[in-house]
């Protein structure tokens, strides 16, 4: 069969189309099976199906097309769209890493220069824009687990791609989380297997800055994730309570209002420390920190994740004040001011919240009265002016 045409459709590919903006999976299965059907067709503005099914967020459609041999990274849009940007612009997460998966390049620019992630934060997908930004596949990594060049023995051992994966591919930045990921794990937490880890992070650090698309974003990520292996490496190695005792300083709040100074401080200087001075995200970052006063908003932490995974502020969901994990739903029952993951979590920041949450919880007394005595104004001024209209 004739490679694709734009607009040279059979009359089965035409239904093929019909049948994809109705979602009929059964039927789509049906004519990808005819030989009049090319999974990789292409209407007049040059999108093939699975451009289609991304953009209109339909996922078991796509899931099959991909099955056919559908092209993730077919780039004959006549204004450069790519399936990946589609499924960004539908913000179907699911859709999104799965273009991913099937291997979706993110550096790909539109006409207007324009990547996937930057279409999706345009549009407000920022939960697409986040897994764009952070997916890492795995065959990147298994790369490092097969000797290259005149290595006898891989740089990475092939038991530690996995728990490296999943640290690698978190959207939580919270160094506390980070720790509980690498604690979580035995083959991974001791002073070898991390000394092997930091050294395969600092070279996908090194590779995203010299690679042809530069990807700044993922090269923080990396050394951000290497300042934390290496800062756990010396607790390992000089301190009694080992990991705990770097969770305990990284949660650790100063006496004044409980703000986790050692935290802000940590984080601050491992952006610092990013080897390329000249990179404009680094620039950005300092710009943002630098006047800040510590203690005070935005805290290292958030100007970095936002500058990360694309989130924008901690609205409408609860983070956990111990590891940052969303959706946190347990409140401190005495102050009721600060949210935990669980009961674990609560007890990993106690020693510290004991502190204060006395004066949190009279702090927030205060102002529930402050707040019921001003209803109670209103209330009673509603009164008197009803009482001046009769
Ligand atoms: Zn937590
Ligand atoms: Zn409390």
């Amino acid at each position: 069969m004739a490679p694709p045409k734009k607009g040279d459709l059979t009359a089965e590919e035409k239904e093929l189309l019909q049948v994809i903006s109705e979602g009929n999976v059964q039927e789509a299965g049906r004519l990808l099976g005819s030989t009049n059907v090319r999974v990789n067709c292409l209407d007049q503005h040059g999108m093939t199906p699975l451009m289609h099914a991304a953009y209109k967020g339909k996922a078991e459609m796509c899931k099959l097309l991909l099955q056919h041999g559908a092209d993730v990274n077919c780039n004959e849009h006549e204004h450069g769209y790519t399936a990946l940007m589609f499924a960004g612009l539908s913000g179907s997460k699911d859709i999104t890493r799965m273009m991913l998966e099937a291997g979706a390049e993110t550096d790909v620019v539109n006409s207007v220069g324009r990547t996937a992630a930057q279409m999706a934060a345009f549009v407000g997908q920022h939960d697409c824009v986040t897994i764009i930004n952070n997916f890492f596949s795995r065959e990147r990594l298994d790369y490092y687990t097969k000797p290259q060049g005149l290595d006898k023995e891989p740089k990475l051992p092939v038991k530690l791609a996995g728990p490296l994966h999943k640290i690698i591919t978190t959207t939580n930045l919270h160094p506390v989380r980070i720790i509980l990921l690498i604690k979580e794990n035995p083959l991974l937490a001791e002073v070898d297997a991390l000394g092997k880890c930091y050294k395969i992070l600092d070279l996908i650090c090194e590779k995203c800055m010299k690679q042809r698309e530069i990807n700044e974003v993922l090269a923080m990520k990396m050394h951000y994730l290497s300042y934390i292996f290496q800062k756990c490496i010396s607790f390992l190695k000089e301190q009694e309570d080992k990991l705990d005792g770097l969770i305990k300083s990284l949660l650790k709040g100063r006496d004044t209002d409980g703000f986790p100074y050692y935290q802000e401080k940590f984080l601050r200087e491992c952006i610092r420390k990013f080897p390329w001075c000249e990179a404009t995200l680094l620039q950005q970052l300092v710009r943002s920190i630098a006047p800040v006063e510590i203690g005070s908003d935005p805290t290292a932490l958030s100007v970095l994740t936002q500058t990360i995974t694309g989130q924008v502020g901690f609205v409408d969901a609860e983070f956990c004040t111990a590891c940052g994990e969303k959706g946190a739903d347990k409140r401190c029952s005495v102050c009721k001011m600060v949210t935990y993951c669980n009961q674990n979590c609560q007890k990993m920041h106690w020693f510290t919240h004991k502190k204060v949450c006395k004066k949190l919880k009279e702090s927030r007394e205060k102002q529930e009265a402050i707040d019921s005595q001003r209803q109670e104004n209103a209330k009673q001024n509603k009164g008197c002016s009803m009482d001046g209209l009769s």
